[in-house]
Parts: structure tokens; sequence; C-alpha cells
């Protein structure tokens, strides 16, 4: 497959996002809410090593397929159609990634890697999907923070498992990690409760919250954490100079 053209480098100086400086944590989210609001997209990336090398920090949302992930990202951005580039075709198995930051200026990126689990994709290409994963989140240097969604009506599954497992050395190395909860509109107290307290055992040191596209809860928290995220980012010492990520050898989930 030919490369898509490369997008211009960000500055390659850390321009961080700075929530404001006050007490309030409802300014501090509504900031947060603005500054999301300025992702776009960057750039489509069918192999690790098609994605270039930023020095800032990136945050990934990964999921089971159906789990709401394009719903989350749409939401906490504001704009309806931004996730759901990648489901068009030719761009589901790829890994999307969005600039975001002020005034044109880009001071973090998230990506948007491909839901797992679909029962209709052969499975080859599944088994490739979980190398490529498993890759990205264990070698990404500039990696953040990772946010797993999941529909807590099916709970974390066998390969929610295995993605945590993959993650788990890194989030013992300082990496943030949040497990969003997602449709919890759907969910009553009693069984949102419950939900918490089995993701909390799961999570293996990770933070957990529920989450609805639906009914708005908990967009402006999820909000406030990413941008605490990046303002406390620090970039990995030394970052190998920027470039395209090199190919490597699979380290697959299989
Ligand atoms: P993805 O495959 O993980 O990107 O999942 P989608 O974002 O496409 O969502 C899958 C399905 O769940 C869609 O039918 C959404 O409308 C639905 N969904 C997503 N978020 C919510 C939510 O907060 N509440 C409810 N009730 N449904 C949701």
């Amino acid at each position: 497959m030919t490369q898509p053209p490369q997008p211009a480098l960000p500055p390659p100086v850390l321009a961080q996002a700075k929530p404001p400086n006050c007490p309030d944590l409802a300014a501090q989210a509504k900031w947060a809410m603005g500054w999301l609001h300025t992702t776009r997209f960057l750039i489509t990336a069918a192999q690790l090593h098609h994605l270039p090398r930023y020095r800032l920090p990136e945050i990934a949302f990964v999921g089971r397929s159906n789990a709401g992930k394009s719903t989350c990202i749409n939401t906490l951005t504001q704009q309806n159609q931004l996730a759901y580039a990648s489901k068009k075709p030719g761009r589901t198995q790829h890994i999307n990634l969005f600039a975001l930051g002020r005034q044109g200026q880009t001071d973090a990126v998230l990506a948007d890697l491909p839901g797992y689990g679909y029962a209709a994709v052969p499975k080859h290409d599944k088994i490739r999907w979980q190398e490529v994963m498993a890759n990205y989140l264990m070698r990404r240097e500039n990696l953040c923070g990772v946010v797993l969604l999941c529909d807590p009506r099916q709970g974390l599954t066998e390969l929610d498992d295995i993605l945590l497992e993959v993650i788990r050395p890194r989030v013992e190395a300082g990496m943030h990690f949040l497990v969003l909860l997602t449709k919890a509109d759907k969910l009553n107290r009693s069984e949102a409760a419950k939900a918490l307290s089995i993701a909390r055992l799961q999570a293996g040191g990770g933070q957990v919250r529920l989450f609805s596209a639906l009914k708005r809860q908990g967009v402006e928290e999820t909000a406030l954490l990413l941008s605490q995220w990046v303002a406390g980012w620090k970039p990995p010492a030394p970052l190998s100079p920027l470039g395209d990520m090199p190919p490597s050898p699979s380290d697959g989930l299989s």
C-alpha cells in the first residue's frame, strides 16, 4: 500500500497546553472542552513506521468495536464527524492521528486506534492488527496516556485483558491510563456501582470513570483529566531524533 501524504510536522518545540492556573475546577473543565474542540484530523497510517514522530504528548483511544469510541471522541471534541472518519472504508484498519491546540498551534495529538474484536474481520487481519496495536502501545515514545473504552454491559473482554497486559509495564512506569465505561445511561445506580468496582479491580493502576455521550455524564471531567495529562507531560529523555517510526519485528498479541 502506498504511504499517504504526510502533513507538515507541528513545530518541534513543546508548546504545551496550560489550563488556567485557578482553583475553580469548573473553569478548568470549560477551558479543557474549548481546547479539545480545536481537534483536527492530521494523518492516517496503515503501518507503524508510517506514523510521524512528534515531540508532543499523544493520547491513544482504544477499545472493542462498538464500545462507543467514536462517539466518545466526537463528544469530547464536540465535532460530529471527526472520529467517524476512522470508520470510512479504507481507514477502518488505520491509526488516525488528530492534532489539537489553540490558535493553530499543536500542543498534543490524539490517536484513534482501530476497534478490535469485530467478528466479520478475517482472522489474519485481526492478528495483524493486534500486532500493530501492541507495537504501537509498547513502542510509541511520546505516548502520554491511553483511554480504554469499554461497554460495561460486556465488561472487559479477553482482548481488553490482553491490551491491559501489553500496557501494564508502561502504566507501572508512569504512563496515564483511564478506563471509560461507556453508555452509562443504560445502567441503573447499582449496576453502575458494580461495573465501577469490577473495572477498578481489573484496571491495574488506571483510573475508571462512567461516561455517557447521551446524558453527557463524565464528559467535562474526562476533558479536564486529558488536559492535565498533557500539561504534566515531559518528553522522554532522550527522545530519539524526529523522523518516521522505524519498522520493527512484530511483537504480536497472538
Ligand atoms: P465504536 O465502534 O467504538 O466507535 O462505537 P460507536 O461510537 O460507533 O458506538 C456504537 C454504538 O453505541 C452506536 O450505536 C452508538 O450510538 C452507541 N452509543 C455510543 N455512545 C453511547 C452512549 O453514551 N449512550 C448510548 N445509549 N449509546 C451510545
